[in-house]
């Protein structure tokens, strides 16, 4: 059951797009395109240009997208979404999208983060078929238009240093000034760029800019640089270059090599637009662009989307690695316990729009709570573990009780859980001097073990130092689940395991990677804003035999009454290791009930 009347999802996604710096007047914008968007059969903003191409017969009705990742990290949560619009538009419309890594800088750039983006790509859903390609594959092409432009006097080498350039680029308000070297003769420039090339100058000693417009309002049209010289040698292309293309001169080029009709990127690039149509058209004739379309970043409270952030997180080892739990990488959420349909679903509610805005990580939580809910197994497990013992139960003696695997999910069937006379429970499912809405053990009162007997407790033993050693309590023999005796009403019902049975396992529990909401809007440096205790260990946790035999890597299970747990790669026979996903509680979705 989806939680969210069909009406309320527009509420939904206006609430969750806002953010403290947003003003009334985007939300009504928002509102607006929200309304657009269900008087057009859901399709999204972009989903609609696209459609409007189809039917207008662009591209001789064709639709290509891509994603163009840069391998220089792992896979983010933002990313999701770019993959999500690229290859679901694609999907939707029986059109193709390419993967293209985007490897125009070896210094950054390495093979491990291409099998992992390849992966990740793979795991939430999407499939590129045939259609992988490499920038480095156009650095041929890309360079003999450079060659041409300089022959046509649009392209200059400039020997000031990087310092020396973003003096003289002026403000939006004031013109730029022109670079001493930007009428030097053709020959010189051909002549330079090619030694640049044989690495006959050190990195940095000068760069290739396009002569357009120093004066140009818009900032990126005063000579932007096209290559830059870089001695690393790249992984796949070795020594062959010594020159490596920016961005802007490689980007749009390559989208019209690879026959893109759509290419579809995040509100940043909004700016580069008019350069990267320049540039393509130095290529294109009338009958084919591709057509840069731009939508909202998504950005997570209480985590950063930065890459060059998050390596530094990995590098520094303030994380565990890129596929650190809490990590927001694809990996990290993958290894927390998420699933794709989660992500996807998500990424769904938020939706596509022309305004920044700061998501709520609760929804993301939400979203994987409703997921797991329909898939996760049911299981006992014990998180902090007291021994209640049953004083008039056999002291032999065991019972197999049958407990639902899933009761969201009829195929899950049952499955067998021992009894016996000594239990572990959690220590907070007792009090001795309780108060008075405290409905679960206390001495003198009836409490039901899930799927077994009402027992009536009897009293406790102390330790030494004072601490609860050891509850007891009579069982109700009348009262076994599924017995006339157990429609007794009993207010409280608490899950145990069995202790002879019980199989002990290492729990890793999770908070917020950061203390504070937007860690990106605050001064001063990032790291001091990590939280100190977002990963606890507990290596005491009693969980049923059962699950013990047949957790696998990946697996999610809901521990009855404590949240959804998975099974980390680090776990194997002898030391099972559970990850916390999520609790069960969701409070977003008792935040939204209310405001409904
Ligand atoms: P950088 O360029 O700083 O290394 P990046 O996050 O932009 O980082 P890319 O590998 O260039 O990384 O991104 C690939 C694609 O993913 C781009 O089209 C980009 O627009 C998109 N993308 C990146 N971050 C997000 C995000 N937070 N939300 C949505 N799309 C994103
Ligand atoms: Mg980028």
């Amino acid at each position: 059951m989806r939680f969210i009347p069909v009406q309320a999802r527009f509420f939904l996604v206006i609430l969750i797009n806002s953010n403290r710096r947003r003003t009334k007047l985007n939300m009504a914008e928002n509102n607006i395109e929200i309304a657009e968007e269900s008087a057009n059969e859901g399709l999204n903003f972009v989903e609609q240009y696209i459609k409007e191409d189809l039917e207008a017969g662009k591209n001789g009705g064709r639709l290509n997208t891509r994603f163009p990742p840069e391998p220089n990290g792992y896979l983010h949560i933002g990313h999701a979404k770019a993959i999500i619009m690229d290859f679901g538009a694609a999907e939707k419309f029986g059109g193709t999208c390419n993967l293209r890594f985007d490897d125009t800088n070896p210094q950054k750039e390495d093979t491990e983060y291409v099998e992992a983006i390849k992966r990740d790509i793979h795991w939430l859903g999407f499939d590129w078929g045939d259609r992988l390609y490499y920038a480095s594959d156009y650095f041929p092409k890309l360079y003999d238009l450079a060659i041409r432009m300089i022959k046509e006097g649009k392209a200059y080498v400039d020997e000031q240093s990087s310092e020396q350039i973003a003096a003289q680029k002026g403000t939006p308000t004031q013109p730029g000034q022109n670079s001493p070297f930007r009428d030097r003769p053709i020959e010189e420039n051909l002549d330079l760029f090619e030694r640049m090339n044989k690495g006959e100058f050190p990195e940095g000693a000068m760069v290739l800019r396009a002569k357009i417009d120093m004066a140009s309002d818009n900032m990126h049209f005063r000579d932007p640089i096209m290559y830059r010289i870089i001695h690393t040698p790249h992984w796949r292309t070795g020594n062959t270059w010594k020159v490596y293309p920016m961005y802007d001169f490689a980007h749009g080029q390559s989208d019209y090599f690879e026959g893109v009709t759509h290419s579809i990127c995040t509100l940043e690039f909004v700016p580069h637009r008019p350069l990267y149509e320049y540039f393509v058209k130095e290529l294109a004739d009338e009958s084919y662009c591709p057509r840069q379309i731009e939508f909202n970043r998504l950005n997570l409270t209480y985590t950063v989307m930065s890459k060059r952030k998050l390596l530094q997180l990995v590098k520094e080892g303030l994380v565990a690695g890129w596929d650190d739990p809490r990590m927001p990488t694809l990996c990290g959420l993958r290894r927390r316990g998420y699933t794709p349909e989660s992500i996807r679903n998500f990424v769904d509610r938020i939706g596509y729009t022309k305004y920044e805005a700061l998501n709520h990580i609760e929804l993301l939580e939400h979203s994987v709570r409703e997921d797991l809910n329909k898939k996760a197994i049911r299981v006992s497990a014990v998180n902090n573990p007291v021994k209640l013992i049953l004083t008039n139960y056999p002291e032999d003696k065991v019972e197999m009780m049958e407990m639902d695997s899933n009761p969201e999910d009829p195929e899950a069937g049952t499955h067998q859980l021992p009894f016996s006379r000594e239990l572990w429970i959690e220590r907070e499912d007792f009090m001795e001097n309780p108060p008075k809405k405290f409905f679960r053990m206390s001495p003198g009162k009836e409490t039901r073990l899930k799927g077994a007997y009402i027992v009536k407790c009897t009293g406790c033993k102390h330790n030494d130092n004072g601490e609860i050693e050891e509850i007891y309590a009579e069982y109700d023999p009348e009262t076994r689940s599924g017995l006339p005796g157990a429609d007794r009403k009993v207010k409280g019902t608490l899950h145990w395991v069995s202790v002879p049975h019980a199989v002990k396992a290492e729990v890793r529990d999770y908070d917020r990677l950061f203390s504070v909401e937007n860690p990106s809007a605050e001064e001063g440096d990032f790291r001091d804003l990590l939280n100190p205790d977002s990963l606890k260990v507990r290596d005491n946790v009693m969980v049923e035999p059962w699950l013990a035999e047949r957790a696998q890597p990946g697996d999610n299970y809901q521990f009855v009454r404590l949240g959804y747990y998975t099974v980390d790669p680090d776990s194997r026979p002898g030391h099972l290791v559970f990850n916390r996903t999520i609790g069960l509680k969701d409070t977003w979705a008792k935040e939204m009930s209310k405001s409904n």
